[in-house]
C-alpha cells in the first residue's frame, strides 16, 4: 500500500491551511472522500436521480438497482450472509438507537441486565440508559484495566444469567483499544444475551466478518470509511431483524395499509421508512469498492504501523502523556494524549496554525474522561492517506506548542 499515491485520490488533502500543507489527523471523527466516491455522487445526481422502489420509469429502475447494488456491496464487505441483513440508516448513532427502540425496549424487563464498558461512545451508552429507564433493566459495566483494555475473566464475571444484551465497541474511539468481540459473543450467547457491536471505528479500518465474530447486531457509519455523511448501516442476524420492530413508520416500509392497521415489508425494507438515503447508499457502495481495491488487511497494517510510529514519537516528547495501550499491544490507528498543563483545545489551536487538524475534547465519551481523570484530551487519528511524514509534522508542532506554552 502506497499512502503517497493514495493521497492523490483525495482532492481535499491537496490544499494549504494557514500557509502549510494540510495534515489531516482527524479521521476518527470523519474521513476524507476519494475522487471515485465524489464522482459517483456527481454521476448519480447528473444521470440517475429518482426515487427508489416506486417509479416504473427508467430513472427509477436505475436508482433502485444502484441502491440495492450498494446493499450487496456492503453485505459482501462485512461478510453478511445476505444483503437483506443490511439496513441503511443515517449512521452508527441511528443504528444503535433503532436496536434500542425497536428491539431492546420491547424485549427487556425489570431485573434484566445490559452490559457495557465505561469507554463507550455516548451513542453506545445513552440509548441503553434510555432502555434501562423505560424497562427497569439495569446497566452493568465491565471494568477497564489501566490501559483501557478489558480482561475476559472480567467479561465472564460481569455477564450473567440476567444479562439480555451486551453492547460494546470493537475499537475505542478514544483509547484505540481493540476488544475481543468473538470471545465476548461466545460468553454473551452462553447466557442467551444478544451482542450489539459498535463498529464505527473498526469497520473502516480492519477486515470485519460478522459471521466470524458471531455478533448479533453491528452498527457503523459511512462517513468514517470514505463514504458520504448521512449514511450508515445496521447489520443484524435475520431472526433478530424479523423480531425487531421498525422505528419509523410511513411510506416505503409498508406492505398493506388499511384505515385502522397496516403490515410491514420484510427486513431490511421495513426499517427504511420514507425516501431512503439513496445517494448516500450509492456513495457508500463506491467507498466500499475503493477500500476493497486497496485491501482491508493492508489498511489495517498501515494503521498499525502509523500508531506504533506515533506512540514512539509522542512518547519521546517530555510532558506528553499518552493514554491507552502502550507499544506492543495491538491497537487502532489513533493516539490520544495531553500536553501537561495545556488544555487540548489550545494544543489543537496551535497545531491548526501549522495546518495540522487533530481533535480535542471529550470525544463523546465523558465517563471515560472521568475514568482517565481528565476534562478532555487531544487525539490524532490516522487513515490510509496518512504517512509517517504527517506524524513527524505533528511531533514537531507539538514541540513548538510545548515551548510556546511552557
Ligand atoms: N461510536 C463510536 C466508537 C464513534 O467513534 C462514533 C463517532 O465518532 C460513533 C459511535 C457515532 O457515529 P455517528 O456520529 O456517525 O453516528
Amino acid at each position: 500500500m502506497n499512502a503517497e499515491e493514495i493521497r492523490k485520490d483525495f482532492p481535499i488533502l491537496q490544499q494549504e491551511i494557514n500557509g502549510h500543507p494540510l495534515v489531516y489527523l482527524d479521521s476518527a471523527a470523519t474521513s476524507q472522500k476519494p475522487r471515485p466516491v465524489i464522482e459517483t455522487l456527481r454521476r448519480y445526481y447528473e444521470w440517475d436521480n429518482a426515487n427508489v422502489h416506486r417509479g416504473v420509469h427508467t430513472l427509477g429502475s436505475r436508482a433502485t438497482e444502484a441502491y440495492e447494488l450498494a446493499r450487496e456491496k456492503v453485505a459482501r464487505f462485512i461478510h453478511a450472509p445476505s444483503p437483506e441483513q443490511v439496513v441503511f440508516t443515517r449512521g452508527t448513532t441511528e443504528s444503535l438507537n433503532m436496536v434500542a427502540y425497536g428491539y431492546a425496549r420491547l424485549k427487556l424487563k425489570e431485573g434484566d441486565e445490559i452490559v457495557l464498558t465505561p469507554s463507550e461512545h455516548h451513542s453506545n451508552l445513552i440509548p441503553w440508559q434510555q432502555v434501562a429507564r423505560f424497562t427497569g433493566a439495569k446497566l452493568k459495566y465491565i471494568p477497564l484495566q489501566p490501559d483501557g483494555t478489558i480482561r475476559l475473566e472480567d467479561v465472564r464475571a460481569t455477564i450473567g444469567p440476567n444479562t439480555r444484551l451486551v453492547a460494546i465497541a470493537q475499537v475505542s474511539n478514544v483509547l484505540g483499544t481493540i476488544h475481543p468481540i468473538r470471545e465476548i459473543a461466545a460468553i454473551a450467547h452462553a447466557h442467551g444475551a444478544v451482542l450489539v457491536v459498535d463498529g464505527a471505528q473498526s469497520v473502516p479500518h480492519m477486515p470485519v466478518d460478522v459471521q466470524d465474530l458471531d455478533c448479533d447486531f453491528l452498527a457503523f457509519s459511512g462517513h468514517k470509511m470514505c463514504g458520504p455523511t448521512g449514511i450508515g448501516v445496521l447489520y443484524g442476524k435475520r431472526k433478530l431483524l424479523e423480531e425487531m420492530e421498525p422505528t419509523y413508520f410511513g411510506g416505503e416500509m409498508i406492505d398493506v395499509v388499511e384505515l385502522y392497521q397496516a403490515t410491514w415489508k420484510e427486513p431490511p425494507w421495513k426499517f427504511e421508512g420514507g425516501t431512503p438515503i439513496i445517494a448516500g447508499a450509492i456513495g457508500l457502495g463506491a467507498a466500499v469498492d475503493y477500500l476493497t481495491a486497496i485491501g482491508m488487511d493492508e489498511i489495517r497494517a498501515h494503521d498499525r504501523q502509523l500508531a506504533a510510529y506515533a506512540l514512539e514519537k509522542l512518547s519521546a516528547i517530555p510532558d506528553i502523556e499518552v493514554y491507552g495501550p502502550g507499544q506492543g499491544t495491538d491497537r487502532g490507528g489513533l493516539v490520544t494524549f495531553n500536553l501537561k498543563g495545556v488544555h487540548p483545545h489550545d494544543v489543537s489551536t496551535v497545531l491548526d496554525a501549522e495546518g495540522i487538524a487533530i481533535r480535542a475534547g471529550h470525544h463523546c465519551a465523558q465517563p471515560l474522561m472521568r475514568w482517565l481523570n481528565v476534562a478532555a484530551t487531544a487525539r490524532a487519528s490516522f487513515y490510509l492517506y496518512n504517512t509517517e511524514a504527517d506524524i513527524d509534522r505533528l511531533a514537531s508542532a507539538l514541540q513548538t506548542a510545548k515551548e510556546f506554552f511552557q
